[in-house]
């Protein structure tokens, strides 16, 4: 809980700094008050219909006299985000072995450190993991896992740089299945020629898979940049609803002020978030947990 608190703290400043500033010196609700608290939201890349939404009900209950004061406003505030974040978010369940997630996302979000950081996760609860070199677009990519998975202690199936994307992923589970591995996590590039054959490789890799595994992919995380605030939920837009995305990996939650951006990938794109990153160490990774990310918020 440190380490999230301490991860956050930038965009903890940001709302409930920025609230407390607000609320200084105010004993009353007033239009003034909840019109500066929408402006608070809306440039903490909370986005601009769940601000709405949000302070709308706040009105009301300011108005029908439920909400008397401000501190009575920042706890129905606490339980409102709460409410909005906590979405189903578990990772699907199956008895398929192995688990199969693909991952993607644009380059420079993430992808491969998250990877490092799933196995590790993966094996510390006693699971076996493999992954699969699947950004077969860029040569660097590959090295990079090759590099992750030796920290990692998880075996690496790759085929050289240019090579097909799905024959890669496919021989990871074949091979996953036969060495009994619980959880292959494949890598997938994140940027090719144009975006129709991003999307048009990442379909035939859950094509391909499901030739030996029918239910899989389990899970297709789709990595978002924190930083980079409304331009994520933007991403979650495109690929959420091409690719079949089942959940979204939002990462650098400790390089910025615009974490508020969570609220609007669960909120209005009703994609779960199931982890969080917020540090370059192994360790900085979570499953996703809205009541605690908000009591780290607001603590
Ligand atoms: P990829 O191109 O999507 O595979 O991105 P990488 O995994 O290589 O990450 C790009 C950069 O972001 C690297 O310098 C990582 O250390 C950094 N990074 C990834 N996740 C986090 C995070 O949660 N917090 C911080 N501060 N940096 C991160």
């Amino acid at each position: 809980f440190g380490r999230l608190k301490k991860g956050i703290s930038k965009t903890s400043g940001r709302i409930i700094g920025g609230m407390e500033t607000i609320f200084l010196g105010k004993k009353e609700i007033d239009e003034e008050l909840l019109d500066e608290l929408e402006e608070l939201f809306v440039t903490s890349d909370i986005g601009v219909s769940t601000t709405m939404k949000i302070i709308d009900d706040l009105r009301n209950d300011v108005s029908r006299k439920i909400l008397k004061n401000p501190q009575q406003l920042k706890n129905a505030l606490k339980q409102k985000l709460t409410e909005i974040l906590d979405i189903d978010n578990e990772l699907v369940k199956t008895d398929d072995k192995p688990y199969v997630i693909l991952v993607t996302g644009v380059n420079g979000a993430g992808k491969t450190t998250s990877i490092a950081k799933l196995a590790k996760m993966f094996k510390e609860n006693g699971m076996s993991v493999m992954l699969a070199a699947g950004d077969t677009f860029r040569a660097a990519a590959i090295e990079q896992l090759e590099i992750w998975g030796e920290r990692a202690g998880v075996p690496v199936v790759k085929q050289k740089a240019g090579s097909d994307s799905a024959a890669v992923v496919y021989d990871a589970v074949l091979s996953a299945k036969s060495k009994k591995i619980d959880v292959v996590i494949a890598d997938t590039a994140g940027r090719l020629h144009t975006k129709d054959n991003l999307m048009n490789e990442l379909k035939k890799i859950s094509r391909v898979v499901k030739k030996e595994m029918p239910d899989a992919p389990h899970e297709v995380l789709l990595v978002l940049d924190a930083t980079s605030g409304q331009n994520a939920v933007a991403q979650a837009k495109t690929f959420g609803t091409e690719i079949g995305v089942t959940g979204v990996i939002l990462t650098k939650l400790d390089g910025t002020a615009k974490g508020g951006v969570i609220v609007g990938i669960v909120d209005e794109m009703q994609l779960p978030v199931k982890f969080i990153g917020f540090g370059e160490s192994m360790d900085d990774l979570k499953p996703f947990d809205a009541g605690e990310f908000v009591e780290a918020l607001f603590e």
